[in-house]
């Protein structure tokens, strides 16, 4: 494939990016909001693809619910630090809610009544102009429908009854959630600028990054427009190219609350990410991939966002020959579902390897946008078909009629086959490396899709 083709395929084909809503779930301990969520999420799970190999926590999911998508999130489930007190859990709950949601759920216990715990957090609940839904769990049978009334006391609305243990009236909930996002605004970005976010675990160099970026000799800053009330993104060129850093409040940002603070940054960060076209995820050389690095990295999967891993700190590492070479190693064990991810050693502290991050982002932007042929998206099929024979299933083989690519940002491939049944996550895997060795697509995901002929 020439230059040329590269160059046009990606051309004109910019999209507005508009990340999901979130949508939190608040509450004491105990009313059920773990139940809650899993039964939402158990029934409905929006993305069907589960990356083998993924850490993935089960305090986020998506959820679809009449045609519309969106993150819903268990912060009881985020939040758990045993040495706290219950109301301190409760209210830092509260707080994360109504700082990084877009809308708060706030789950009560009807076999409790309204509680002074209820009380205090609608008090903080009440302060925020966020859409808010007030459920009443446990509401098991006919009889305790009368319970619900008094909810009406905390001055929140109209409290929704249900019961999540036997999954009743859920879907009036998810009515209720998906009428109040029609009033959320999800900061669709138009511009033609690329968007990238620098997303990462507290204290593994984040903002130190940032300002070396902005720091450079190509860099111009533009200017700092506040999209919204908490997201302030910040637009750069670089030479040529507009960039526009996604979220650099949430970056320099430090927590009011000490404790806790991991949970805020990585709220902060699926946000981000959700807006993003490439996502730099910053880790600390000294502390290699944590679990919760491969949690933000399990979500950018999930997203289709394009990725690069930096490795900060890299001037603390005694640097024998192989050191680069065997940390890459470490990072592509523990990130597996990531092998398509350039991994870039830098120093946000002595500047090393810095003047390569925007490059390297700005090129990964480009390769969401390549376009194949479909002579040469057939080409690379025949080729796999004779190198490995499709698999057998259900007394038949699977042949692959047809492919193409469907489109880009992230690169998609279309493929006719007789019975997509047939088609397993192996020969998935298989094909997709076969595309990459006709082109590398570096850093993006691909995303195949089967249908069947006819
Ligand atoms: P969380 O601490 O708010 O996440 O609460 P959990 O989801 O862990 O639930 C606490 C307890 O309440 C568990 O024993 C659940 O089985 C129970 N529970 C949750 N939802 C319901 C419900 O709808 N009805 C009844 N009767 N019990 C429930
Ligand atoms: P953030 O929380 O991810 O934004 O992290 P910061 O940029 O605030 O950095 C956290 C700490 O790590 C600060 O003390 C920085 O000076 C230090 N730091 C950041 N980058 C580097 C680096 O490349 N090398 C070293 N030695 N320290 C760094």
């Amino acid at each position: 494939m020439t230059e040329e083709t590269v160059l046009a395929a990606y051309e004109g084909e910019r999209e507005a990016v508009s990340r999901k809503p979130l949508v939190a779930l608040v509450g004491r301990p105990n009313v059920g909001k773990s139940t809650l969520f899993n039964r939402l999420v158990g029934e409905r799970v929006a993305i069907v693809h589960e990356t083998p190999g993924t850490t993935r926590d089960r305090h986020y999911a998506d959820v679809e619910w009449q045609g519309r998508v969106f993150t819903l999130v268990d912060t009881g489930g985020l939040i758990r630090d045993p040495s706290d007190t219950i109301a301190e859990q409760v209210q830092r709950q509260a707080r994360l809610a109504i700082e990084e949601a877009d809308i708060i759920v706030f789950i009560t216990d009807v076999l409790d009544g309204v509680t002074g715990a209820d009380q205090r957090i609608a008090n903080i609940l009440r302060r925020t102009e966020k859409p808010l839904v007030l459920a009443v769990n446990k509401v098991d049978n006919l009889e305790r429908e009368q319970g619900v009334y008094e909810f009406y006391a905390l001055g929140l609305g109209k409290p929704v009854g249900l019961s999540a243990l036997r999954g009743l009236k859920t879907g009036d909930l998810l009515d209720e959630i998906v009428d109040a996002l029609a009033d959320v605004s999800l900061e669709g970005d138009i511009s033609s600028a690329v968007r990238v976010a620098i997303v990462g675990r507290m204290n593994v160099g984040k903002s130190s990054l940032l300002n070396q970026l902005l720091g450079q000799e190509r860099v111009i800053v533009s200017d700092v427009p506040g999209t919204t009330r908490d997201a302030v993104d910040m637009s750069i060129t670089y030479g040529e190219e507009e960039v526009t850093l996604i979220d650099t409040a949430g970056i320099r940002r430090r927590g009011r609350v000490e404790r806790g603070i991991e949970q805020y940054s990585v709220l902060r960060a699926l946000r981000a990410i959700g807006r993003a076209d490439v996502v730099l995820l910053v880790i600390d050389a000294l502390d290699g991939v944590t679990a919760q690095d491969s949690h933000i990295a399990g979500y950018i999967v999930d997203e289709f966002k394009s990725v690069a891993v930096l490795v900060n700190k890299w001037d603390l590492v005694e640097k024998d020959t192989d050191a680069a070479m065997l940390f890459e190693e470490h990072v592509r064990y523990r990130l597996q579902f990531l092998p398509y991810a350039p991994v870039l050693f830098i120093s946000a502290l002595t500047a090393q390897g810095v003047e390569r991050v925007l490059p390297l982002a700005l090129h990964l932007y480009h390769e969401r946008y390549v376009r194949l042929e479909d002579a040469e998206v057939n080409d690379i099929l025949q080729e796999a078909i004779a190198r490995r024979s499709p698999p057998r299933g259900r007394g038949k083989r699977l042949i692959i009629y047809e492919g193409r690519q469907a489109g880009v940002a992230p690169p998609a491939f279309a493929f006719t086959v007789n019975d997509k049944r047939l088609v397993h996550f192996g020969y998935e895997r298989y094909l997709k490396n076969c595309i990459r060795e006709r082109y590398t697509f570096e850093g993006t995901p691909l995303r195949l899709t089967f249908s069947n002929r006819g």
